[in-house]
């Protein structure tokens, strides 16, 4: 098996006698040294403000934004690069659309429909959008394994319905939810889709000229670039029908005292001075990943998470989420331990140098709908190795005992 972990310094170092094993990469993935490597070159030899000046940093930095809107457009199989706008992160492209799309589409009478397994940056906005034009929320359930049903896709989805917006993958339970049933369904009905992909570009193999969603949004940072550089992909027929977001420099074409036209598609989108670090990042990052190739990021990770399933079904203290088809699940699983918080047991293995994520995963909806309050999430990515998960293992066995009950 290649280790990839010799490229990720962060997994190679001792903390207190032993290496992290991180086991948190729906949250945030770690960078590789190439990526580190390059913002530090940018920084170095390369840093000025794109698209507005005539000198030699300015053009170079340019140049670096305009190849990375490209690679990214390449990437997901977006037809122009001008489809790729750069954000913050997939939650300002979840507000853009919100903003800049749902608020002058929408009114009175109309349905928004989402996921129930959606994160809340793809519930809240939507949530300001109902208040501000009387359209309704409308929620697609899932079953008791977390996946959408078909039943709902079929009855939600109607006449009504003006936008669907749902996650590709959900972050709490890692269920690939029926994407293609759920554009195909919207289309009939001349619906906008949207698809969150925070949690299935870094890991699957997407290709939107096949899967055909209006607009698709992911974060630099669950696949190995950094923090605060994230993508909205949406079709040039779509953008142009939407307003600008943000509004002030580099956004506009000209200003006068009362009046300002807008630059063209994707520039109008992208106000004020922008995060070139962050696009270095993203453009080596998805170096790293094609040169792996996305085919194998996800058997590796399928790998995994077979071997996780195996190793935990037969331990009576743990009830695991998901289900057991891993066909349609990704390198994601929750689950709790009997009596325990999971706080608690994220606070223990903590102790044994094992990040996992406890909590509500920022999908309090789904957590309310599935009847609990909270879950233990481990989550993978290429890198992690069955050692990680054999260590995991071991700990989560000894939590019930560190608090005093029976194992
Ligand atoms: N959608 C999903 C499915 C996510 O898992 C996350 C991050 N946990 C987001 C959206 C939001 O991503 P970010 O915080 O990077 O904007």
């Amino acid at each position: 098996m290649i280790n990839y972990k010799k490229d990720f310094e962060v997994l190679q170092k001792e903390v207190n006698g032993s290496t992290i094993a991180y086991l948190d990469n729906a949250a945030t993935t770690q960078k590789p040294k190439q990526v580190i490597e390059a913002i530090r070159n940018y920084n170095k030899n390369y840093n000025g403000s794109p698209h507005r000046g005539a000198h030699y940093l300015s053009i170079k930095a340019t140049e670096i934004y305009e190849e990375t809107r490209k690679k990214v457009s390449e990437f997901i199989g977006a037809s122009k690069s001008e489809e790729i706008i750069f954000t913050k992160n997939a939650t300002e492209s979840l507000n853009l659309l919100a903003y800049s799309y749902g608020l002058n589409q929408l009114k009175e009478g109309d349905e928004i429909v989402l996921g129930i397994t959606n994160h809340h940056s793809n519930i809240v906005p939507w949530q300001m959008i109902s208040e501000k034009t009387g359209a309704k929320i409308v929620y697609i359930m899932s079953d008791k394994n977390g996946q959408l049903k078909k039943e709902e896709i079929e009855s939600k989805i109607n006449k009504k319905t003006k936008i669907v917006s749902v996650s590709h993958v959900s972050n709490t339970f890692g269920i690939i939810h029926p994407v293609e049933e759920i554009i195909k369904k919207a289309k009939e009905f001349s619906a906008t889709v949207i698809i969150d992909g925070a949690q299935s570009i870094p890991h699957l193999k997407i290709d939107v000229s096949k899967l055909d969603p209006d607009f698709l949004v992911f974060s630099g940072h669950k696949m190995l670039a950094s923090m605060g550089i994230g993508v909205l992909y949406g079709k040039f027929e779509k953008l142009k029908e939407m307003s600008p977001f943000l509004f002030g420099g580099d956004m506009i074409e000209y200003v006068d005292l009362y009046k300002t036209t807008y630059e063209e598609i994707p520039y109008r989108f992208e106000a004020g001075t922008q995060n070139v670090e962050g696009v270095v990042s993203l453009s080596v990052a998805i170096d790293y990943l094609n040169n792996i190739g996305m085919e194998n990021v996800e058997n590796k990770e399928k790998e995994l998470l077979k071997y996780t399933l195996s190793r935990l079904k037969d331990k009576h203290f743990i009830e695991l989420h998901g289900g057991n088809d891993t066909s349609y699940r990704t390198g994601i699983v929750s689950f709790n331990i009997k009596d325990v918080h999971p706080h608690d047991v994220a606070t223990i293995l903590d102790e044994y140098n094992i990040a996992i994520r406890s909590g509500h995963h920022c999908a309090q909806p789904f957590m309310k709908s599935m009847g609990f309050n909270s879950t233990c999430r481990i989550s993978f990515y290429f890198y992690n190795t069955f050692e990680d998960i054999d260590r995991f293992i071991e700990a989560i066995e000894k939590v019930r005992g560190y608090l005093g009950y029976e194992s």
